[in-house]
Order: C-alpha cells, then sequence, then structure tokens
C-alpha cells in the first residue's frame, strides 16, 4: 500500500522536502497558509492547499487523520508549530515530524508527542564547522554526542599504507567503513587493500578517537 505523506508550511525547508518526496515518486499534500505559497506548489504537489493548521476543524477536513506521515515545517511561528503538532497527534497521524527552531522548541515538541524533530539549521551549521576546521574533513554526520560518522581525504601519510599497516581499529578505536576513490565506493574495504593519496575514507568512531586518527595520519 502506497504511503501517504503531507507537508505543512511551504518555506525553504518545508519545500524542498515537498520536491524531493515528488521526485522520488511519492504522492505529497502540500499545505500553507500563504496563498503566494500553494500556487507555487500547485503543479508540483499532488494536491497543493491553502490552510491554517492551528484550527482542528481544518485538520479534519483535509483528512490528515488518515496520513501516515505529515512533516511541520513552520518556521518562525513556533505557538503555530506546536499547535499543529499537538493536534495531529490528537487525530492520530501516524508519524509526525517537526522542524524546530530551538531546543525549548524541541523540548516542547517531545513532551507533545513528536515523533521526529529535527534542527536543520544547527545541524547544518554543526557540518560546515566541522569542515572548516579541517581541510581533510569532507562531510560529517552526527551519530550522538560523542560519535560521527566523518568523510576523510587520505593525505600523503596514508598512500600506500593498507588497514593493517595503519592497525586503525587497535590505535585509533575507529573503523574504516567504506573508501571512495573516483566513482567507485568499496563498502567493505579489505585489511589489505592499499590505500591511495585522494582517496576518502568514510570512519565510523568517537569524536575524540578520529580527531586523533586525523591529527596522526592526515
Ligand atoms: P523556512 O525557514 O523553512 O523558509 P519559513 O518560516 O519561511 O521557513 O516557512 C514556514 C512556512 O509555514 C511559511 O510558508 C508559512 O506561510 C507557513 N505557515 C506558518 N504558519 C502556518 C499555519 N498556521 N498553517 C499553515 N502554514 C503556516
Amino acid at each position: 500500500m502506497r504511503k501517504e505523506f503531507a507537508v505543512i508550511g511551504l518555506g525553504r525547508f518545508g519545500g524542498s522536502i515537498c520536491k524531493e518526496l515528488v521526485d522520488q515518486g511519492v504522492e505529497v499534500m502540500a499545505i500553507d497558509i500563504s496563498e503566494e505559497k500553494v500556487g507555487n506548489f500547485a503543479n508540483i504537489a499532488s494536491h497543493a492547499v491553502v490552510a491554517d493548521t492551528t484550527d482542528e476543524q481544518v485538520l479534519r477536513e483535509l483528512g490528515l487523520r488518515n496520513f501516515d506521515h505529515v512533516i511541520v515545517a513552520i518556521g518562525d511561528d513556533i505557538q503555530s508549530s506546536i499547535l499543529t503538532t499537538l493536534m495531529l497527534k490528537e487525530i492520530g497521524v501516524g508519524y509526525i515530524t517537526v522542524k524546530a527552531q530551538n531546543d525549548y522548541h524541541e523540548k516542547v515538541l517531545r513532551k507533545i508527542g513528536a515523533d521526529q524533530v529535527v534542527h536543520p539549521e544547527r545541524d547544518m551549521g554543526r557540518r560546515i564547522a566541522h569542515k572548516i576546521l579541517s581541510n581533510n574533513v569532507l562531510d560529517y554526520l552526527e551519530l550522538s554526542d560523542e560519535h560521527s560518522i566523518v568523510e576523510l581525504v587520505a593525505g600523503d601519510t596514508l598512500n600506500g599504507n593498507t588497514i593493517i599497516d595503519l592497525d586503525v581499529r587497535a590505535r585509533f578505536g575507529i573503523n574504516i567503513v567504506a573508501i571512495k576513490r573516483g566513482r567507485d565506493i568499496n563498502v567493505s574495504p579489505q585489511a589489505t587493500d592499499p590505500i591511495q593519496k585522494g582517496d576518502i575514507l568514510i570512519v565510523i568512531g568517537a569524536d575524540s578517537d578520529i580527531n586523533r586518527f586525523e591529527k596522526n595520519l592526515m
């Protein structure tokens, strides 16, 4: 059975979620209080609706209770975001993802039962900070407060070494889970595969261990 999705709030964040879901072949109902925003999505989404989602009756009329996943991407208007989430929860939506503006907003959203709370600006800010701090870090995904997956570019020191030579698990407590070389990606690198300068290593571990690895070997 096809899943039904709705995106509420068609700003930059909600708008790009909506477009990407449509590109992936999913049916999406796009909702915003602004007629202009909805107009921009009339030809993109399966249904584009002008509505104020802080009105419970409106949510019921839109049939949102039957949706599997609703994304609340209302930006600065924290009150509307909270009210909308609360009522979506009350009418029984299966799964609700909400964009939080700050930590307090996140706390309230979790309390009222949002299934997933995302902080796109904060997370993107952190990722960019990691890239700025190191020439070797291409990308970074936070797994917990202390653990990450990081993409590192192999420098001269690593050139020609194998994972065995480097003994990364014992010395640094990290794992090299994949190696990208040009267009190829090796998702189960052998310990005896030589690394070349310019390879992109995808490394998982504690942040402090990844930092040590990078400082010592990159
Ligand atoms: P972004 O930072 O993602 O661009 P915005 O604050 O620009 O976020 O976008 C939030 C969107 O949510 C706006 O298009 C706004 O019209 C919409 N919105 C705000 N309040 C409501 C509401 N009560 N019901 C429906 N949509 C709303």
